[in-house]
């Protein structure tokens, strides 16, 4: 058949898209709790005729839609979850939900997923191949995508290639980043326990202070990236949460800080672990401190295979324009990393962005995206899909 123009299909279901993103909008729910969520997404794809697989790694959702002939397996992969922030935006489709908030797009994934299903419902009776739909929870850092792999969903069948795309409000709507390569980065926690000597705050030099020791640490390891990482590379050190003492006049025993390291190199993450330990240990030693640190790994790097991405790449110029394509990376972290280090696949972001109403960064208490994004993304999306599982004539 001749290749649908899945730019109009996707814009003649944009209104439908809106009302379903609206609805996951006002009742969202936390990782691996998506229960509303999941059987709205079951019954919608059951409602569509696809083979649906429920509870795959706790609330996920895995629907299958089979060609009529044999062909590639092609993955496509939404996230679910929302996040525990209260929401501050002023539309009339707010939260319902007190303290949780969709506020990263995961709703619109799932419209958006859903949306696509429908409209390669139509074409199944041309389609040599088998779209799986993997709808996601817990991708916030909770390792939904790994709870669902340990539940088989790159099994039977096992997918050939796989697809995810974010909304992005970075990037201003009308445009489309697509990176080969590493485009997000790899993820980790790290915990630095300072301990000292408690005592009076009046009489310090019966104590040994550790929040003193901590705050030079703090500041000591801004120092990593500006001196210790090639200026080529990127890597980032944040410290996100400190704790220390319970009241001004007592200096306590302890101080704790909580960080994340992101980079897009495993080697190079390792690098910048052995200096913050080097750092927070000698510095705490220099204050008659003793520091300690434990680490978590949380995700890889999302790293994108050339084939897939060139399939993405002109399916976003044939749909946005060339111009209209960037090759921006971000420090942001993401579990489809796990997914494309068994699959090869791509990962691209949806510029969903203004200077204005949708200027938020994600994971803000204000952050909405310019919903005709979404006509944009199921655009490439059904169009990199087609070209795997549509038969072309002529
Ligand atoms: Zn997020
Ligand atoms: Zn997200």
């Amino acid at each position: 058949m001749t290749r649908p123009d899945f730019r109009e299909e996707a814009a003649a279901l944009f209104d439908e898209t809106v009302a379903m993103r609206r609805d996951f909008h006002k009742f969202p729910e936390l990782g691996f709790c998506e229960t509303r969520t999941s059987a709205l997404v079951a019954q919608r794809l059951t409602d569509l005729g696809l083979e649906v697989q429920p509870g795959v790694g706790q609330t996920g959702v895995v629907g299958l839609l089979e060609g009529v002939e044999p062909g590639p397996t092609v993955l496509l992969r939404f996230d679910m979850d929302a996040l525990p922030i209260q929401e501050e935006s002023g539309h009339d489709y707010i939260s319902t939900n007190p303290g949780v908030m969709h506020a990263c797009g995961h709703d619109g994934h799932m419209a958006m997923g859903l949306t696509i299903a429908k409209m390669m419902t139509k074409y199944q009776s041309g389609m040599a191949g088998t779209l799986k739909f993997m709808f996601q929870p817990a991708e916030e850092g909770l390792g939904g995508a790994f709870a669902m792999m340990a539940d088989g969903v790159l099994k039977n069948p096992k997918p050939d290639v796989a697809f995810a795309m974010h909304v992005w409000t970075p990037e201003p709507f009308g445009n489309v980043r697509v990176v080969t390569g590493p485009c997000m980065a790899s993820s980790s926690v790290f915990t630095i326990t300072v301990q000292g000597k408690g005592g009076h705050g009046a009489a310090p030099h019966l104590a040994v202070d550790p929040i003193l020791a901590a705050a030079q640490i703090i500041t000591a390891l801004q120092s990593i990236v500006s001196r210790n990482v090639n200026p080529q590379d990127s890597v980032v050190v944040s410290i996100g949460q400190v704790e220390a003492g319970a009241t001004f006049n007592v200096i306590p025993d302890k101080a704790v800080m909580k960080g994340t390291v992101r980079s897009y190199d495993e080697d190079m993450h390792r690098k910048t672990y052995r200096r913050i330990l080097e750092m927070a240990k000698f510095m705490a030693q220099s204050f008659n401190c003793t520091a300690s640190m434990e680490t978590v790994a949380i995700v890889s790097a999302v790293n994108n295979a050339p084939e897939p991405t060139a399939v993405v790449h002109e399916a976003a110029a044939k749909i946005m324009g060339d111009d209209h394509i960037s090759t921006r990376r971000t420090m942001a972290s993401e579990d489809m990393g796990y997914v494309l280090e068994e699959i090869p696949g791509c990962y691209f972001f949806v510029g969903a962005g203004d200077d204005g109403r949708f200027s938020y960064s994600h994971h803000h208490p204000k952050f909405d995206f310019d919903e005709r994004a979404m006509i944009n993304g199921m655009a490439i999306m059904a169009e990199t899909v087609a070209s795997y599982v549509l038969k072309d004539e002529g």
